[in-house]
């Protein structure tokens, strides 16, 4: 039950240490004291949507990145889960890929209005490859952007299809997306389930707790109920599930890890 992502720029994948995965697989680790059963990362690189997830402990995950190494990358997220719909094995892990695998979404909660959702999704043909709450709001999520916002090209794009997902989800939830088109982009949100904000310089954090980028930064923002950033590795942006502007609340985080 912890989640993580990280956009970088360029100048920062020279630092070692900054490149997404790594930031994203030691954040994981900071928050493996919450408690899990599986684990999954993903990263957008050139043009794509690369995933690797794993049931069990967080050492599983870095032995299959062992064997199928993902490519560098600035823009990451990931995630480990504690089950609540569909068992604990590698397929029900996190992330889910929707929009022909050019999604990619984490989420910790639970989505209550799931099973209505998924019946109209499969109506319009999408297929699901796990039992999860979460993978429905992904399809959701990626019939949005690719079907509902068709025409638009905007660089906001995935942020105005996670508001209006956001409008339809129901329960609790902290989501965080990835999409192979917008690739130096993170957005989530946030509704009844914890986020927060870590920012850097040249790279921006999001973690279910300050935990996630304690090693890189102690300025934190918390977001507020209902709430929506996307990070890019210079900006932060906040809006509402409609797209009105929020402000988060700021602060120095003055505790060691
Ligand atoms: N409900 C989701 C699942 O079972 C997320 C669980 C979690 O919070 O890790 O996959």
């Amino acid at each position: 039950c912890g989640i993580v992502g990280y956009v970088g720029n360029s100048s920062r994948r020279a630092d070692a240490g900054h490149s997404a995965l790594d930031v994203v697989l030691e954040g994981l680790r900071r928050l493996e004291y919450r408690g899990y059963d599986s684990a999954g990362v993903a990263v957008v690189a050139d043009g794509t949507i690369a995933s690797r997830k794993k049931s069990g402990k967080l050492s599983n995950l870095l032995n299959e990145l062992e064997d199928n190494p993902l490519p560098e990358s600035l823009t990451g997220i990931g995630h480990t889960r504690w089950a609540t719909h569909g068992g604990p094995t590698d397929q029900n892990a996190h992330p889910h890929l929707a929009d022909g695998g050019r999604l990619a979404m984490i989420h910790n909660g639970i989505i209550e209005n799931f099973a209505e959702l998924k019946q109209e999704l499969v109506a319009k043909g999408v297929t699901f490859a796990s039992e999860t709450d979460t993978e429905v709001a992904a399809a959701l999520l990626g019939d949005i952007f690719r079907n509902q916002l068709k025409g638009d090209s905007s660089n906001g794009k995935l942020t105005k299809a996670m508001q209006l997902a956001c409008q339809r989800l129901e329960g609790a939830f902290t989501l965080l997306a990835v999409h192979a088109e917008r690739p130096d982009v993170v957005v989530a949100a946030r509704r009844n389930s914890p986020l927060v904000v870590g920012l850097g310089e040249g790279e921006n954090f999001l973690g279910s707790d300050v935990s996630g980028f304690i090693d890189h930064t102690r300025r934190a923002v918390e977001l507020g109920q209902d709430q929506i950033v996307t990070i890019t590795a210079d900006s932060v942006e906040i809006t509402d599930f409609f797209g009105a502007p929020a402000e988060g609340k700021e602060y120095h985080v003055d505790w060691d890890p």
